[in-house]
């Protein structure tokens, strides 16, 4: 066995559980401990900012000066008095992930020495250098700065020594650079109509909220196994290796005990997220083995998804100390179940009201269906680009590829819903009774006890009612939330405030408000039905009855991300006041760039792997062979050598074979990249990687797999799937 392999796979085996301190308090006395959440605000700031602070988030205006400058030092206090020496902007560039510019609460006291300061200005604004984050050119189109701001819905917090101030990230000219401004922008959006459709059911309602509730997948690998792949280590997935004879046939994992490494790892996480105030809560194996998943209580969209960028950076943190890697990536493994991160997605009315979830009286469940009618409008419409929004080079791999659901955008609604929109669209008025309303007739009032039998599942859906809100599972375990959720509350906002339109004009023309609801939300149904699909999404069929129906059917990322800039996308994102056309085209760009550099990593790693590591191996046993065939000839007559030395003359050959296919391949790969590189557009250069470089990686995948099964064990360089997948 190869030197690395061998001790990395012996370490591995050897370990045992690491002990996780547990604290000595209940879980609500440190919950959010690391947070200055409004308890804290209200304990060390004076009570005039207290209000002024807490007036400002609640109605999401800005601050003065004078009160950022209060907020800073009591904000530095109590930060200095959990540790913390350092502060800095935290924000959520292109790239994904989140980005930190780290600066000590200290300044020149004019005397020689320095005093402990944190002031307003440097809690509210500040100027880190943009360009080294991807902006797709914003800045030679715009101004060369950008700045930070602070987000004070998202409230701070301290990782390590570190005091994390949540913030947007924009050019001096107002373009967005990241992803929480047009999250925030898309958020408002859908605020504002929402709330004027929930308004024609009740006028009281002031606000509506977003609510997201992720689900994140991830797999685990020891990191001495991960240390042993570079492949891993520089791409985030195994870019070979042969299926391991078991993996997920057997479905043992999904139901099986957690390891008890893993529950340590899980136990540590959990007590961190606490501290952070993420509200971790459910826990599990997934399907694959290694893989599991985190999901906390639902929380406000904006809130939500920082939590979950947050969970993310402590998750290797942690992992590290549990001598795990936590491998988010979407597609790690071939052959067995990638990584996504289901967007539970709902709407609430400030006055307490889930709008997706059936109510007790036929109003309720007007205004219910007037919801999801607009939902399935808004995704029919525009499924070509929610499916732009989540896809991405890693994201590329589970969706799309052989094993994951195909990139199409449907949606799954069980079959009580789809029960109920069927006789709305029939207009079967006879058993359509609405409670003693003149003129219109309809009993929603069965829909609550229908859907609290919630055991209608379809796992194969990328977008599916689950009784009380839509579960946008398209989303990929690496990715930032944002992206989808910009898309999709973009997408509902400018449906919603079209509908009021609708509406608000039959209004003005006398007709009857729950008539035009009804009317109104039957057209909907009726136009976007194409959208339903509750069979399953990975046949083949699927795929064909998808195109029939007009639903987009692109399976190029690089095209897909066209759909970002086609006519209907640039006038909804600006209808809606989300982005420009100049964002938009600035965001692909970046979009492009970055899938095109993640391919030419992929490449590069996968040459040097097959050239450096897969093909000498397999020349010394190839070696071993011929040795041991020249020997059978030496000792034997020609007939007896071939008898015994036949079989090792044909591995001798095979060998041979893959080696040369894989030096051809390399070789053309190589070529391939040049010709890519020097494209001059971006988008240009992001298509010849799809087109023509992608492929090779598969193909020469295929000859390094094949050699592994013939190739011996103990010279094998790389730890190999099984070794990888199964944590003792
Ligand atoms: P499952 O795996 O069956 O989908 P989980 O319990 O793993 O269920 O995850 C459900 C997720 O949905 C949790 O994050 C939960 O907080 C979230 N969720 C539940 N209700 C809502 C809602 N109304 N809006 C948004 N998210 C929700
Ligand atoms: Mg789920």
């Amino acid at each position: 066995m190869s030197d690395l392999r061998f001790k990395s796979v012996e370490e591995a085996s050897s370990r045992k559980a690491v002990k996780v301190e547990l604290p000595k308090e209940r879980v609500d006395k440190y919950y959010a401990e690391k947070v200055f959440n409004r308890q804290k605000m209200f304990e060390y700031l004076p009570r005039t900012t207290y209000e002024a602070l807490v007036k400002a988030i609640d109605n999401k205006k800005p601050l003065s000066r004078e009160v950022a400058d209060s907020v800073a030092d009591g904000m530095k206090r109590w930060a200095v008095e959990q540790g913390a020496r350092h502060y800095t902007h935290w924000f959520q560039p292109m790239t994904g992930g989140t980005a930190e510019k780290h600066d000590a609460f200290i300044e020149h006291d004019g005397k020689g020495g320095v005093i402990e300061t944190f002031s307003g200005k440097l809690l509210v604004q500040q100027e880190p250098d943009a360009s080294s984050f991807p902006n797709g050119g914003i800045r030679n189109t715009f101004e060369a700065r950008g700045y930070s701001a602070w987000d004070i819905s998202s409230p701070a917090f301290i990782v390590g020594n570190t005091l994390c101030i949540p913030t947007i990230f924009i050019s001096y000219t107002g373009e967005s650079l990241d992803y929480k401004t047009p999250l925030l922008r898309a958020l408002n959006a859908v605020d504002k109509s929402a709330t004027r459709v929930a308004q024609f059911f009740d006028p009281s309602v002031r606000h509506v909220e977003c609510y997201l509730g992720w689900e994140q997948e991830y797999f685990l690998v020891d990191e001495a196994l991960y240390a042993a792949r570079p492949d891993l280590v520089l791409t985030g997935r195994t870019l070979m290796g042969h299926e391991s004879a078991k993996n997920q046939q057997l479905e043992d994992h999904y139901f099986g005990a957690i390891p008890s490494r893993v529950e340590a790892f899980m136990l540590d996480l959990e007590i961190e997220c606490h501290r952070l105030g993420i509200p971790a809560k459910t826990r599990h194996n997934e399907v694959a083995p290694n893989q599991f998943e985190l999901a906390p209580v639902f929380e406000e969209a904006n809130l939500a998804n920082d939590h979950n960028l947050l969970l993310m950076s402590v998750m290797n943190e942690v992992a590290r100390r549990h001598n795990f890697r936590v491998l988010l990536h979407e597609k790690p493994f071939a052959g067995i179940n990638g990584s996504g991160k289901h967007n539970n997605w709902s709407l609430g009315t400030d006055t307490g009201k889930q709008l997706f979830s059936p109510g007790k009286t036929p109003e309720d469940n007007l205004e219910f269906i007037v919801f999801v009618s607009n939902v399935m409008a808004a995704v029919h419409k525009d499924n070509a680009l929610l499916k732009a929004s989540i896809m991405t080079a890693t994201n590329a791999h589970r969706l799309g590829a052989n094993e994951a659901p195909p990139a199409i955008i449907s949606m799954f609604l069980g079959s009580q819903l789809n029960q109920i929109l069927d006789s709305i669209e029939k207009n079967e008025t006879d058993s359509i009774i609405l409670g003693g309303k003149e003129g219109m007739r309809l009993d929603v009032s069965q829909i609550p006890d229908l859907l609290i039998d919630n055991t209608d599942r379809n796992r194969t859906s990328p977008f599916a009612f689950t009784g009380n809100r839509f579960e946008y599972r398209a989303v990929g375990s690496s990715a930032n939330c944002a992206s989808a959720l910009i898309a999709l509350n973009a997408a509902v906002a400018v449906e919603l405030s079209e509908f009021a339109d609708r509406v608000e004009k039959r209004l003005e023309n006398g007709e009857n408000l729950e008539r035009v609801l009804f009317d109104e939300a039957r057209a909907n149904i009726i136009k976007s039905r194409a959208i339903q699909f509750d069979g399953n999404g990975y046949s083949d069929e699927w795929k064909k009855e998808a195109a029939r129906r007009g639903l987009d059917t692109e399976s190029s990322a690089p095209l897909m991300f066209d759909k970002y800039l086609s006519p209907s996308s640039v006038e909804m994102f600006k209808k809606s006041g989300i982005f420009t056309e100049k964002e938009l085209e600035a965001r692909n760009e970046v979009k492009w760039d970055m899938y095109s550099k993640k391919l030419q990593i992929e490449s590069r790693v996968l040459g040097d792997l097959a050239i450096n590591h897969i093909i000498p191996a397999a020349v010394t046993y190839q070696r071993l062979l011929l040795d041991n065939v020249y020997k059978i000839k030496q000792l034997f007559d020609d007939g007896t050598a071939r008898k015994i030395g036949g079989q090792d003359l044909v591995s001798i050959e095979n060998i041979a074979y893959h080696m040369s296919e894989i030096k051809a391949l390399v070789e053309r790969m190589i070529s391939a990249r040049h010709v890519a590189n020097r494209m001059q557009s971006e988008r240009e250069k992001a298509i010849s990687y799809h087109d023509c470089v992608a492929p090779l990686l598969e193909e020469i995948r295929t000859h390094i797999d094949a050699l592994e099964l013939m190739v011996d064990n103990e010279i094998w360089p790389l730890p190999k799937y099984r070794e990888l997948l199964f944590i003792r």
